[in-house]
């Protein structure tokens, strides 16, 4: 599915991306210490110097993930205002054709307004395909056995079954189901942090030092995994329609959506740095 709305589809949450929001730093919300007026409860380590650090690498992070989030957007806009490559007909036929060749028990839908309430009933999808009547979203679910994209944009589907031929794949599959997981990688390592490490020592944890690569690595499978999807997408654009000229632009979209998963990896690497900085000033 592409992130270009932020709605979660919750009842299929491994073939619908999370919502992209929960990752972002909530700078809203008031942390343990407030970096903006300069007030800051002082932890119980005696160390003033540490303190600051940390209140400066904790507005780093808060101005890291800000942009972040402004770079993901705009890739999303990017993507929303992207050209479709060929013509509908011509998706459709790359489209039937990948369902047939790879066996895909999958019903494909072209999303509009005049046909998302007879799918929402049926499926039972409640406002879930607003998004997508609107050209804003499509997505692939398992559960349901269906891929959909907008009828004005319908080249979204050749990655949706992408998708599709992954769940068919012990490996990718499981790429896939990580998603589902990936989100909880800074309470995870905050956990693993108790757990494992000696706080005596006065030293940071392996986990401390690298929070941020591995909440980045927790979303690494995502990322694999979409990527996979759109090369999907292209390759069987490519045989069908036999080197259309527009592949370029079908490229071009799906790197851009990419990025979106590449800049939310870097949202929970940021957020599991975070919460552990959190978690030693709260000490
Ligand atoms: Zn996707």
């Amino acid at each position: 599915m592409f992130p270009i709305s932020s709605n979660n589809f919750v009842n299929n949450p491994y073939t619908v991306d999370y919502n992209q929001q929960k990752y972002w730093l909530n700078t809203h919300s008031q942390p343990a210490y407030n970096t903006a007026y300069g007030y800051y409860e002082q932890p119980s380590v005696n160390n003033a110097d540490t303190a600051a650090k940390t209140v400066v690498m904790a507005g780093v992070l808060e101005a890291v993930s800000l942009g972040l989030k402004k770079a993901s957007n705009w890739f999303s806009n990017k993507l929303a205002a992207g050209k479709e490559f060929t013509s509908a007909e011509n998706v459709h036929r790359v489209a039937d054709e990948m369902v047939r060749k790879n066996n895909l028990d999958v019903h494909v839908g072209y999303i509009n307004d005049s046909n998302k309430y007879a799918y929402s009933k049926y499926y039972n999808l409640g406002n879930q395909l607003e998004e997508v009547a609107r050209g804003k979203n499509a997505f692939f679910t398992d559960e349901l056995k269906l891929a959909v994209a907008p009828s004005n944009k319908p080249s979204l589907i050749l990655h949706e079954l992408g998708h599709a031929i992954n769940s068919k794949n012990v490996i990718t599959k499981f790429l896939q189901n990580t998603r589902r997981y990936a989100h909880n990688a800074p309470a995870a390592l905050l956990f693993a942090n108790a757990l494992l490490s000696d706080k005596n020592d006065g030293k940071k944890s392996f986990i401390e030092r690298n929070a941020g690569i591995l909440g980045f690595a927790a979303f690494l499978p995502t990322i694999i995994e979409e990527g996979l999807a759109s090369f999907r997408g292209v390759k069987a654009a490519k045989k069908v329609l036999n080197n259309p000229a527009g592949l370029n632009i079908l490229k071009k979209n799906y790197l851009l959506a990419l990025s979106t998963y590449i800049i939310a990896g870097l949202g929970l690497g940021v957020a599991a740095k975070y919460t552990m900085l959190e978690n030693s000033v709260n000490k």
